[in-house]
């Protein structure tokens, strides 16, 4: 059902999502003579002569920090999506740790391409963090990319607007469900649990995908419509939205990766910053971080005035409980 869904819909959103199994390694590590570092990441169809002499002259690694032999060939082909592969076959890398190092390679990458941008990076099992500082303005931006679909992202992380949160591509985070026929470049998803909370406290939530560089924007029904993403006319079969965009397309602003769909989000709460349906401390875009508080992405009216009237006299802890037990569906509370 999946796989036939995606017929009529172009190639890069057919392949946001990761397919099951082992990950194909599309990023390496440039190893110079002179020791310099850098990443490559190698589109679809990439494989050249030029990519093929620089993996058998060892200037083109494996990135992976573990990896017993980390010289590369590369695979090229009309059958598959062009690849890495380890000359000397050893024990395969855990997927999900190949997946978290190429997102934080290719953010990493990213990131250090705006003028006076300090980059630096470190990953643990759970997560990867990419710190970005201008060294124009002292000014920190954090971003984090998990894989795992059992992440507890701490509440002061996302309370802190300079501190963003990512998912991976996976399945089991972004549970797609079928194609948006409405809108190019479009899914719908199921809501993860993760996906959820993200989408509560910020109003969306952003899914990278480093075998693509493609970058999707997770939010609710509600938020499409109001935002005009979406025509009032579309079939919504499913609670969440992911509109796939390019990483080039997106910038990095004080509050890290913003797509151009969050960029509209935000511009209109910009816009609206008095808006009665929202919580009180709404976290504005130009808000300072401590000056944050739960929202409920955007649910109906009628839920957020009912909300208002329940958050009264809560501490922040109620307020979330509150909100996941308003704005979450029964299986993703835990
Ligand atoms: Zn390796």
């Amino acid at each position: 059902m999946f796989r036939q869904a995606t017929g009529t819909i172009d190639s890069r959103h057919r392949g946001f999502f990761a397919e099951a199994g082992d990950a194909r390694q599309v990023w390496a590590r440039r190893h110079g003579a002179g020791g310099e570092g850098g990443v490559f990441f190698l589109a679809d169809g990439g494989v050249t002569d030029e990519v093929r002499r620089d993996c058998a002259g060892g200037r083109l690694v494996c990135p992976m920090a573990d990896c017993p032999d980390a010289r590369f060939i590369a695979r090229g082909g009309e059958l598959r999506r062009h690849h890495f592969a380890h000359r000397v076959a050893h024990v395969k890398h855990a997927t999900a740790a190949v997946w978290r190092h190429e997102a934080m390679s290719m953010l990493a990458d990213w990131a250090a391409r705006y003028r006076g941008a300090e980059v630096d990076v470190d990953e643990d099992d759970r997560a990867a963090t990419v710190r970005i500082r201008s060294q124009r303005t002292g000014r920190q931006v954090e971003l984090q990319v998990t894989y795992d679909r059992r992440f507890d992202a701490p509440l002061e992380a996302l309370r802190d607007p300079s501190r963003q949160l990512l998912v991976g591509h996976a399945r089991g985070l972004m549970l797609p469900r079928e194609p948006c026929p409405e809108l190019t470049g479009a899914w719908w998803c199921g809501t993860s649990r993760l996906v959820g909370e993200l989408i509560l406290w910020r109003g969306f939530a952003v899914a990278v995908n480093p075998e693509q560089r493609l970058v999707g924007t997770l939010l609710d029904i509600y938020a499409a419509l109001r935002v005009g993403v979406l025509a009032r006319s579309a079939r919504t079969p499913h609670p969440t939205l992911c509109v796939v965009d390019k990483l080039d397309d997106c910038k990095l602003s004080e509050h890290g990766l913003t797509t151009p769909t969050a960029q509209r989000l935000i511009a209109e709460r910009t816009r609206q910053p008095a808006r009665t349906t929202t919580p009180p401390r709404d976290p504005q875009p130009t808000a300072a971080p401590q000056h944050t508080a739960p929202r409920p992405g955007a649910a109906g009216d009628a839920r957020q005035a009912e909300y208002l009237r329940r958050a009264q006299d809560l501490d922040t802890e109620q307020r979330l409980a509150l909100l996941k037990e308003m704005f979450l569906p029964p299986h993703a509370r835990s």
